[in-house]
């Protein structure tokens, strides 16, 4: 079986068709850069950059944000890196910033709201990002976003900080992605105003699918709502990836539904371009995409989206496409 799974290594991952989809991992420090690459991450399709301020007693410096991107950057070679910025508030606590005590974490001053608000803290990640762009494939993504005023805000203080850098004499990559986060439901109804601004969505359903089905991802009592395969959550997802596409754009996924069989051939069908996962799954979801075929998947979606309930879904495509 493992020894299966390497010989996967150095294959593109391709359907039994021919389609070709982009497997890339999570981390979430550059000590994950190991497994990375031993199983053979196409990049890194979100690097969750908030471990950097975690446990610590003040905010890291640019110089140690510089050295922590550009060694994910030179370790990854010319494949695409997705940097994210600081995501902090809901269940990630940054104690030395004195963030307000809230009723409700996770719909409150967190991520990109943090960023906009306290951009003395937001332009100093954004300058070590921007520092580090001409040493790899940099793509930079913002979490969290609701609005279309927010992406905007983001990105001019983006552009702020790469004029400021140039014109410290600074050298600046010209071709940096910027992209957005698909978490919130807000967000995938408006993605086909959103796809004309961005350059790609990722699509984070660890957080879509509690604010889609409105249950805490951290309440056990709730747990039977948080329903990855509700069709209400697969017809978001369907809506993110049509938007981008028809603007020539590309739609990734970094939520933990990207490495789970039984949505694999969900997001298949539905014409995800990548997917980003722990890299331990990296492999086996290689081997099953090589197993499956895209036209079958794809002739299934209409089906599996019109289901009523998450049970139906899971039952469908355990039947069809799992053996
Ligand atoms: C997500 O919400 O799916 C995601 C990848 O972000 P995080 O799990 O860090 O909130
Ligand atoms: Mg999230």
């Amino acid at each position: 079986e493992a020894e299966q799974l390497k010989q996967l290594i150095g294959q593109s991952s391709t359907t039994e068709d021919g389609h070709t989809v982009e497997l890339v991992a999570n981390i979430g420090s550059t000590k994950d850069l190991g497994t990375v690459t031993e199983n053979d991450a196409e990049g890194i399709g979100l690097f969750r950059t908030e471990f950097l301020y975690m446990n610590r007693d003040s905010l890291p410096t640019e110089e140690e944000q510089f050295d922590a991107y550009k060694t994910v950057l030179f370790t990854m070679g010319d494949k695409p890196v997705v940097i994210r910025t600081l995501d902090i508030g809901g269940d990630k606590d940054l104690p030395y910033l004195d963030l307000p005590e809230e009723l409700n974490p996770f719909l409150g001053f967190r991520a990109i709201r943090l960023c906009l608000e306290r951009d003395d803290l937001f332009r100093v990640q954004l300058r070590a990002l921007l520092r580090t762009s001409v040493y790899g494939n940099l793509k930079i993504m913002f979490p969290m976003v609701a609005t279309l005023e927010e992406f905007r805000q983001a990105k001019a203080l983006l552009e702020e900080e790469k004029q400021s850098l140039q014109d410290e004499g600074y050298e600046v990559s010209n071709n940096i992605e910027v992209g957005i986060m698909v978490e919130i439901p807000s967000t995938a109804a408006l993605a086909d105003q959103f796809a004309k601004e961005v350059d790609f969505f990722s699509i984070g359903t660890n957080d879509l699918i509690q604010y889609t089905m409105a249950a805490d991802r951290m309440n056990e009592h709730v747990s039977h709502l948080y329903q990855p395969y509700h069709p209400a959550v697969l017809r978001l997802i369907k809506q993110v990836i049509d938007a981008s596409h028809a603007e020539g754009k590309w739609t990734g996924m970094c939520g933990e539904m990207a490495g789970d069989e039984v949505a694999i051939p969900i997001l298949l069908g539905l014409g995800l371009d990548e997917f980003s996962m722990s890299a331990s799954s990296l492999l086996p979801a290689r081997k099953q995409l090589s197993q499956l075929n895209k036209q079958t998947v794809t002739d299934a979606a209409t089906t599996i989206l019109n289901q009523q309930t998450n049970e139906a879904v899971k039952d469908y495509v355990t039947d069809q496409f799992l053996n």
